[in-house]
């Protein structure tokens, strides 16, 4: 932190810049007055503790009392440069503390607001308020016929310039990053140059002649504010303060010797003019190099925020507020690539130009948001430059100004198409999926029922006779034994009736064995045709066939089989006739089925053995 070159050497500088001040304040004083037009030495002090943390002040502070007493040798005492070293001590330290309240150390006068406390702290209050002091041992002291206020006024003048135009330079050379921007002065060497040569020329021009007060022509002192501005616009506050300097040497020097435009009138008023002139020159070309390099550094945080805001793939716009229909005043380049519209294609227009058939919802809300000065975000569906459609996810947001009046209206865009896209493929997707599951269900359902049929026809195939349709022996062993179960149960008649086709082998002989076979089909046909649905007719093998017949009793048996008999005599294949023997078996105390189906067919046999074409009832 310590800016000076070492801690040990810089006490000593510090001593010898007091010292050597002195010497050149006295030079630079009117002594038939006693009025020194600028007194340096302070500056050295101040400079040195604006530089240093203030655990060095003490030791700074010191380090000027043997220079003090030395430069006050022999015009003063040491008590009375005991004093003036107390005093100008406590102006140094007060406009420091003040100065590191207000801006803190090290003290760089690089803030337009620096500048203006420096002036205010040092040069007037602490100045002003230590020159009481010092004029009130002056005049006590020293005596002479000046009055006192007279004396402070010399005083604080003095000092205070001294303070303006050499603090300054010590703290800007003595801080590297005070160099010029935005490029050091050594790269422009022959520009300082050209500066400071054309500075020495004006001002030794302007000052050093004596006929200035002719009418031939105005040589003014402000032909000197060119190079102030030059030199604080090209060499920032370094330049500034080193020319003040420059110009002040030559304007004190030259007035010393009443030459130049300020020794027209009594020495102390010519004084109070130089003084005024050199102050308003240098404070106000420190205050327009604070002023550019704050600018500057404005300027290079703009530029970096504008490459920021254009880095970002994000389309941003600004609109203002201000204005009527609140137009673009500038667009990134995020916005260019998402919309295709250029920067200067844009500007003055109103955003909504970008509109491609809203939600008047959504355009409501926006609309309402905007009027009443609120943040609102939104997915508009925006039309790019080639008329090609975006989703445009955006957020709009006022900014106020520094009275907190909104001036303008940022809005962030986010394209959102990838997205909106992949969701609109997503839904087809889905919708795609439900159409093929659907189809895959009526596929399945069919098929089902396909499958049911084929089992439901398996399962025919399987209980029946594939020659006759009727059921076959399986189907009717394990219906029969449940109607059985079910008759003992309910206590219901149940009978059982079994046929035999008579002499079938020779009508087989006879006329063949299809011709055969469509006796057994007919037999069938007839058959179902005289029983009910619940009766159970299968052809158990052969020309042999059962039928089961529940609820029903033995004359209702008797009656179904002569019924049967009946029928079945009239039937002709191919001019054949054939009849049948049939037993019938009601149900006694049969349990099983067996025994009940051996009744019947006994009573068949009975029916052959009588003859045939005949019925016999079992016992
Ligand atoms: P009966 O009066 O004593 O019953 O004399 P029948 O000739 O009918 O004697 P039986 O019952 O023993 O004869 C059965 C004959 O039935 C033997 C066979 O030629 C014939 N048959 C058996 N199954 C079929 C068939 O599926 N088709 C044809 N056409 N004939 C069959
Ligand atoms: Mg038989
Ligand atoms: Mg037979």
């Amino acid at each position: 932190m310590l800016l000076l070159p070492t801690a040990y050497l810089a006490p000593i500088l510090v001593a010898m810049g007091y010292y050597l001040g002195a010497l050149l304040g006295v030079k630079a004083s009117i002594m038939s007055e006693g009025i020194a037009i600028l007194w340096p030495p302070n500056a050295f002090l101040l400079a040195a503790l604006l530089l240093a943390p203030p655990k060095y002040w003490p030791v700074f502070s010191c380090a000027i009392i043997p220079a003090e007493i030395l430069a006050d040798w022999p015009t003063f005492t040491v008590k009375q440069a005991l004093m003036f070293a107390a005093v100008n001590i406590l102006e140094a330290v007060f406009s420091a503390v003040l100065l590191k309240q207000a801006i803190g150390l090290p003290v760089k006068l690089d803030r337009l607001r620096h500048v203006v406390l420096f002036g205010l702290f040092a040069v007037v209050l602490a100045s002003g308020s230590a020159a009481l002091l010092g004029a009130a041992v002056y005049t006590a002291t020293a005596g002479g016929e000046v009055c006192y206020w007279t004396n402070w006024r010399i005083w604080w003048f003095g000092d205070g310039l001294g303070l303006l135009i050499i603090t300054p330079v010590l703290l800007s050379w003595f801080q590297p990053e005070m160099d010029a921007w935005p490029r050091p002065a050594a790269k422009r060497l022959p520009e300082a140059v050209l500066l400071a040569t054309s500075t020495i020329a004006t001002g030794l021009w302007v000052f050093s002649r004596s006929e200035y007060l002719t009418d031939q022509f105005p040589l003014s002192p402000m032909l000197l504010l060119p190079m102030t501005i030059w030199a604080a616009g090209r060499f920032g506050m370094r330049g500034a303060a080193s020319i003040n300097l420059l110009i002040a040497a030559i304007a004190i020097y030259c007035t010393l010797y009443r030459l130049g435009p300020f020794v027209s009138m009594r020495a102390a008023d010519n004084v109070l003019q130089l003084q005024e002139y050199i102050a308003a020159l240098a404070l106000s070309s420190l205050a327009l190099a604070a002023l550019l390099r704050e600018l500057n550094l404005q300027n290079e945080q703009l530029r970096i925020l504008g490459r920021a805001i254009d880095a970002v793939n994000d389309g941003i716009l600004i609109a203002d507020a201000r204005a009527k229909d609140n137009p673009i005043v500038y667009v990134n380049k995020g916005f260019e690539a998402i919309t295709g519209y250029r920067g200067d294609e844009v500007k003055g227009r109103n955003p909504r130009f970008l509109q491609a058939g809203l939600d008047p919802d959504v355009l409501e809300s926006v609309r309402q948001a905007v009027a009443g000065r609120r943040q609102v975000r939104a997915l508009l569906r925006n039309r790019r430059k080639d008329g090609s459609i975006f989703w445009n996810n955006v957020i709009i947001d006022p900014v106020c100004d520094e009275s907190g009046e909104v001036s303008h209206f940022i809005g962030i865009q986010h394209d959102i198409s990838d997205i909106m896209e992949t969701e609109t493929a997503l839904l087809a997707a889905r919708d795609e999926l439900a159409a093929t599951n659907r189809d895959l269900e009526r596929r399945i359902e069919q098929r089902t029922r396909e499958l049911k049929l084929a089992n439901l026809k398996l399962a025919g195939l399987a209980a029946t006779d594939p020659l006759t349709g009727a059921y076959n022996r399986r189907y009717f062993l394990s219906h029969a034994g449940a109607e059985l179960e079910r008759a003992n149960r309910h206590r219901q008649p149940l009978s059982v009736i079994a046929i035999d086709i008579d002499h079938f082998k020779s009508i087989n002989d006879r006329y063949g064995h299809l011709t055969g076979d469509k006796i057994l089909v007919e037999l069938t046909e007839t058959a179902k045709s005289a029983l009910r649905p619940v009766d159970i007719f299968a052809r158990f093998g052969g020309e042999e066939f059962f039928i089961l017949l529940p609820e029903t009793a033995r004359e209702e048996a008797v009656n179904v089989a002569e019924r049967l008999q009946a029928r079945i005599s009239r039937i002709r294949v191919a001019e054949i006739g054939f009849s049948v023997s049939i037993g019938i078996a009601p149900l006694a105390d049969d349990t099983e089925l067996e025994p009940l189906l051996e009744r019947a067919d006994r009573a068949l046999y009975a029916a052959k053995n009588q003859g045939r074409n005949c019925i016999r009832i079992a016992a």
